[in-house]
């Protein structure tokens, strides 16, 4: 049994500071970390318990119009508060997707947003080949079995999906990471918070050693009227997404003034799908103009062995989302 050292932080100042020893990881809600170190998947040698720091917690109006949602924030808080499910439902729907209510009850904003991904060979230790456990290692999943793989943006050093439903949400939202760390505070835009895999697979997103995460900021709602998350799985509760899709729609009329779409289950980070953005601007929602836009989203797919339906799975999930939230279907 490997021994751990615990430490209860009470300020971000304290947990910076022991953050900065080696093999140091802070703990949120403890319902991913503590998985994968009873699976020896993570072995870290202290773990910082940030979940007492007050200034990491709340839910507050931002005087743009926007929410900020602090890093400890369990997830049932965010999805069923007032703010959230009247300016932002399609994150609450997000939220609420994932998991099980226990788990949400638990689980934190940060935590959430740094969740490792559920490729089942990287959750073995028994497999030696994982990239992302065991950099240079090889990947067991190419040639093995990948029907929750995924289908774009991979490379040959690993073909993980990010498992997270809140953050497709978050990134169709155009949300903002707040983190700060040994060389202060910075923030960081959604799209550039996930990483795609490359030849560095074991780096799942752009946060720096020893940096915490504070907050995610929302800019002002402007799809509250317009959107849906949709979440196409194996079973209808507490599974993850084989595809998911955050649908974001501004309507003049029956036309599109502006379309948001991130997918997820389909790559290694949430997925936007800018083109498809692009093709349904200052368009109306009619079948063939949908199919046509989702079509887009899945060009240069590159699909495993066993996960090619997800190429067909994700366009009509595109198109059903969005006649859900432009209020056709
Ligand atoms: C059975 C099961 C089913 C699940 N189903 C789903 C699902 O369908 N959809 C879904 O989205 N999720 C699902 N999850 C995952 C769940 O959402 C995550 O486990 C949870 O969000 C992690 O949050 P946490 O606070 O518990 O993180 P922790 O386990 O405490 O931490 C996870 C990681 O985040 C880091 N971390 C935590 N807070 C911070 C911070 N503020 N700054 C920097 N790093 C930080 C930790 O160091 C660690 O690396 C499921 C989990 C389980 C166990
Ligand atoms: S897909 Fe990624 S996480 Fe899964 S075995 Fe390959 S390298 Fe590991």
């Amino acid at each position: 049994m490997d021994a751990i050292s615990y430490q209860r932080a009470a300020d971000i100042g304290s947990a910076l500071s022991a953050a900065g020893q080696p093999g140091t990881m802070f703990i949120g809600g403890g319902t991913n970390l503590l998985d994968l170190m009873k699976g020896g998947v993570m072995r870290p040698v202290r773990l910082v318990d940030i979940t007492h720091i007050d200034a990491l917690d709340g839910i507050t109006a931002l005087p743009d119009g926007g929410l900020r949602l602090g890093a400890l924030v369990r997830n049932s808080d965010a999805a069923n508060h007032a703010w959230v499910r009247e300016r932002y439902p399609l994150l609450s729907q997000a939220l609420l997707s994932g998991a099980s209510a226990q788990l949400r009850n638990m689980a934190t904003v940060g935590g959430n947003l740094m969740q490792r991904t559920r490729c089942s060979y990287f959750y073995d230790p028994g497999f030696p080949q994982c990239n992302k456990r065991a950099p240079g290692s090889g990947c067991a999943a190419i040639d093995g079995m990948n029907r929750m793989h995924a289908i774009l943006g991979a490379s040959r050093q690993c073909i993980a999906t990010n498992p997270s439903d809140m953050s497709v949400a978050l990134a169709a939202l155009d949300a903002v990471v707040r983190v700060t760390g040994p060389n202060g505070e910075r923030t960081i835009p959604f799209a550039e918070f996930h990483r795609l895999p490359g030849d560095r697979p074991d780096l799942d997103t752009t946060l720096q050693a020893g940096e915490l995460i504070t907050s995610v900021d929302l800019p002002p709602p402007l799809f509250a009227d317009h959107s849906k998350y949709l979440k196409v799985r194996d079973r209808a509760s507490y599974a993850f997404a084989l595809v998911s899709v955050a649908a974001a729609l501004q309507m003049d009329g029956n036309t599109v003034k502006s379309a948001r779409i991130a997918l997820g289950g389909v790559a290694h980070k949430p997925w936007r799908a800018n083109a498809t953005e692009q093709a349904l601007a200052g368009k109306s929602l009619d079948k063939s103009t949908l199919q046509t836009a989702a079509a887009l989203a899945v060009q240069g797919a590159a699909p495993q062995r066993d996960n090619a339906f997800k190429i067909a799975l994700a366009q009509r999930a595109i198109v059903r989302a969005l006649q859900q939230a432009g209020g056709v279907a």
